[in-house]
């Protein structure tokens, strides 16, 4: 079978990154719950656990719903929200409330993340978004995937946990 028509989700829960919340995160899958369930009642029925499951975890990829013919859905609305949730609730040092952002480096001091410094790392000469020396450093790259014993995340809950408990 082919795939014969892709739609584009639009979303109607309007968030950034900065003005996230765990609700919003919720808003949005129900959201995604009622769209799809348009074109695909049987999809109504799911709880926000099994829509979260069935949401592509890669952007590029669309929703596949089988009807009479193949249609996909652009989620990537709602992918980038679940992916910013993500990002602040669950990996390393990058979700973080106390992510150091005061170093500077264009003179080069040492990074500060969380409370993990790079005093070895002195060359530092880029200034990533939210992550000093991400990707620089290999102590730093560390916990960004791995905590230091230091760490708050923005959001306690991990995704998967959040739509257990709704
Ligand atoms: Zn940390």
């Amino acid at each position: 079978m082919v795939l014969t028509t892709v739609v584009k989700y639009k979303q109607s829960i309007v968030t950034d990154r900065e003005t996230l919340t765990p609700n919003k995160v919720l808003l949005v899958l129900q959201d995604v719950r009622r769209v799809i369930g348009e074109l695909q009642p049987a999809f109504r029925s799911k709880t926000l656990k099994e829509v979260l499951e069935t949401i592509p975890k890669k952007r590029s990829e669309p929703l596949v719903i089988e009807g009479d013919n193949l249609m996909g859905v652009d989620l990537s609305a709602a992918q980038a929200i679940l992916d910013a949730y993500r990002e602040d609730s669950e990996g390393g040092c990058q979700s973080c409330r106390k992510l150091g952002r005061n170093t500077d480096a264009k003179n080069a001091t040492p990074g500060w993340y969380c409370k993990v410094s790079d005093p070895e790392k002195v060359d530092a000469t880029g200034d990533l978004s939210r992550v000093h020396y991400a990707g620089f450093s290999k102590k730093v790259r560390n916990h960004y995937g791995t905590p230091c014993e230091n760490r708050e995340p923005k959001f306690p809950k991990t995704l998967v946990r959040l739509v257990e408990a709704a």
